[in-house]
């Protein structure tokens, strides 16, 4: 299972997702909802609002 590179919590496939849609589609570091917020300062509600998002324009990152 892929961890958060930052706080090691165990991901989500959506975390995975949005860290991938946010920083780089080719990474293999991966952050949770939590680091991904503080890493662009904006709330956690705004990343998975971000990932309602792209699960709504069919993005097969997410489930
Ligand atoms: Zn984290």
């Amino acid at each position: 299972m892929e961890r958060c590179r930052i706080c090691q919590k165990p991901l989500a496939q959506n975390e995975i997702g949005a860290t991938k849609k946010l920083i780089n589609r080719n990474t293999t570091e991966f952050l949770c909802v939590h680091c991904l917020a503080e890493k662009f300062g904006v709330t956690e509600e705004r990343i998975n609002e971000m990932i309602e998002t792209f699960k709504k324009n069919g993005c097969t990152l997410f489930v």
